[in-house]
């Protein structure tokens, strides 16, 4: 019994979840009390029809079937109550599980999010999810009669003949026993099955994004075998778990046989010392035939409960993922902003002990072009990063319009901070939706944002405008119409501050102007931030900066850097030669 608390303690933190549903709870309760309570009546009946039988009177025999027949009428309307007033609760708390957990994962640590596997984490929130409604419908509608319906027969039988039962009642520890251990078997099992199909869904997940790689390299025979190998590992995890089940089913009928036959023998034997008569023996012997279904109901139940609770336990492990850090109690209210920036020594580590920005101070005044350049692993990401407050600074402090964005609510602040980002993705769903992103704004407002971002004519030029429906991860538009809704997207709200981080693959001349006139007219009044990779980006800004190793080893506009011949224009005669050839 040991073994079975910490399993219990996981399903009865689900308990509350339940409350709101008492009403429908209790009026199946009462359901599956006269569910429950027709077991002793037919028990009662059994033992008056089965001496009739041999007395051959017809009438008393037609009348006590008759009244068999209305006792399992009320017994069956009295199951379907019972079954369909609580699968209703179980399903919600399995919703309610889900969101909770959807919602907990909204807000896990952008650095921890990352190292978990999209697949694993989609079959984790459907089909761990679904096994535990199961289990937990299973529970409520199964597990708890054939408990109760245990416990009346055996009343009823110990009230028959108590020497007698208390003689069979010696098999039950053992009977509990075996089905305690298998359990705990089968939950380990299940476990380890469920956490392979998840690495399957996990393997298939990359194998379906890089499919285009791998039959470019011709690797087909690779990925093919991997996937074999995984899913040879998933069956036999899962063939583990049938044995176990397959081993566990003779055994228990097997004892349930044997005590049948003990029984008959023990009954007999009663019957001659005049301990018994017929009717008893005959309700007796009903009674423990009524017994086998639950015993074998809860058996059954018990172990798919195991392998719910393996599944609860996954879910559970999203809960332990490292959260953002909550806002401060005390957080500043953010006016509208002018969009002054200030780093006064601010130094981060991922791993605080190996820090990748060090020390930086930097100023950026409301309106003006910030171009960050330097190699790539230089930090200029995790300054972004920093910027959005997905990571906090370990040490010093950045200030918009003089205010420390610690002080800030992250929420907040993040309307005022916008993000285009290198590699844009889109939801599925319309264009306006695209651009909207779950904020409020008018269909005007939408359409401006549109217009700054160089994206309104095109967007009016497709057969549904504004209603187009872009495909997952917007491939049904060009790279620069992609980019453009990115931009749109990103001025829409009236960010104070703009985060560029400038896109590397090439477009043709034609998109590329036509992405460059949106990224000038959305940038135009903000203060903005780009991670620079194109000359006459660099060549436009006001200031440039230019990062190395996380610390800042040039600054100053493109001319007088281009004069002082420092690390700057060394990068720039590497990284813009593809740009002055170009002219
Ligand atoms: P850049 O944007 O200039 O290419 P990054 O800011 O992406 O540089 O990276 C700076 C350094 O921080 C690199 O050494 C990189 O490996 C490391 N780094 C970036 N993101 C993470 C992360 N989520 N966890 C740990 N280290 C990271």
């Amino acid at each position: 019994a040991a073994m079975l608390t910490p399993s219990q303690a996981g399903f009865r933190r689900l308990l509350p979840l339940l409350r709101p549903h008492l009403r429908q709870l209790l009026m199946g309760a009462i359901c599956m009390v006269i569910y429950v309570l027709s077991f002793p009546l037919l028990v009662q009946l059994a033992g008056q029809l089965f001496p009739a039988l041999g007395s051959r009177d017809l009438n008393q025999v037609l009348q006590l079937i008759g009244q068999g027949v209305l006792i399992f009428a009320v017994q069956k309307v009295a199951q379907f109550g019972q079954d369909s007033l609580l699968a209703g609760p179980a399903l919600q708390v399995s919703q309610r599980l889900r969101r909770d957990l959807f919602s907990t994962l909204q807000t896990v640590e952008l650095g921890a999010l990352e190292k978990l596997s999209a697949g694993d984490l989609t079959y984790r929130l459907t089909e761990d999810a679904d096994r535990v409604s199961e289990v937990l419908y299973k529970t409520i509608h199964d597990t708890v009669p054939s408990v109760l319906q245990l416990l009346v027969v055996l009343g009823t039988m110990l009230w028959l003949d108590w020497k007698l039962t208390l003689a069979i009642l010696l098999l039950a520890p053992l009977i509990v026993w075996l089905i305690s251990i298998f359990g705990a078997r089968v939950m380990v099992a299940t476990e380890r099955s469920q956490k392979k199909v998840s690495e399957l869904a996990g393997l298939l997940g990359e194998a379906i994004e890089g499919l285009p790689l791998v039959r470019a390299f011709a690797a087909e025979p690779w990925l093919q075998d991997r996937f074999e190998q995984e899913i040879d590992q998933h069956r036999r995890a899962r063939h583990r778990t049938y044995s176990l089940i397959a081993l566990q089913h003779p055994v228990v009928g097997i004892i349930e046989v044997v005590g049948l036959f003990a029984v008959l023998a023990l009954g007999a034997a009663r019957i001659q010392t005049g301990d018994l008569d017929i009717a008893g023996l005959s309700s007796y012997l009903t009674g423990l035939i009524v017994l086998i279904d639950p015993i074998a109901h809860v058996t059954n139940n018990f172990n798919e409960f195991q392998q719910g609770q393996a599944s609860l336990r996954r879910l559970r492990q999203i809960e332990r993922e490292p959260q953002e850090p909550a806002d401060p109690l005390d957080a500043v209210p953010l006016g509208t902003l002018r969009g002054d920036l200030a780093l006064e020594g601010v130094s981060f580590g991922y791993d605080p002990s190996q820090p990748v920005l060090q020390k930086l101070d930097l100023q950026v005044q409301a309106g003006e072009v910030l171009a960050l350049v330097g190699p790539s692993g230089a930090g200029k990401s995790t300054l972004f990063s920093l910027l959005l407050r997905f990571n906090t600074v370990q040490n010093g402090r950045i200030l918009l319009d003089g205010c420390d964005l610690s002080r800030l609510r992250a929420r907040e602040l993040r309307r005022q901070v916008a993000l285009v980002p290198q590699r844009t993705t889109v939801f599925s769903g319309t264009i306006a939706e695209a651009i909207r992103f779950g904020r409020q704004a008018s269909d005007a407002e939408v359409i401006e944002a549109a217009h700054l971002a160089n994206a309104d004519a095109f967007i009016r030029s497709l057969p549904d405008g504004y209603a187009t429906q872009l495909e997952e991860r917007g491939t049904n538009v060009s790279g620069g119409q992609l980019q453009r809704i990115a931009i749109a997207r990103a001025v829409l709200g009236n960010p104070a501050l703009l985060l560029l981080d400038e896109a590397t693959s090439a477009l043709d001349a034609e998109a590329e102007a036509a992405v460059q006139l949106g990224l000038r007219q959305a940038m135009a009044g903000r203060t903005v931030l780009v991670i620079a990779h194109r000359l006459a980006t660099v060549q436009e800004a006001d200031q440039i900066v230019v990062l190395e190793k996380g610390s800042i080893v040039d600054r100053g506009s493109h001319d007088s850097l281009m004069q002082r011949g420092g690390r700057y224009r060394e990068l720039c005669e590497r990284q813009f030669i593809r740009d002055l050839q170009n002219g």
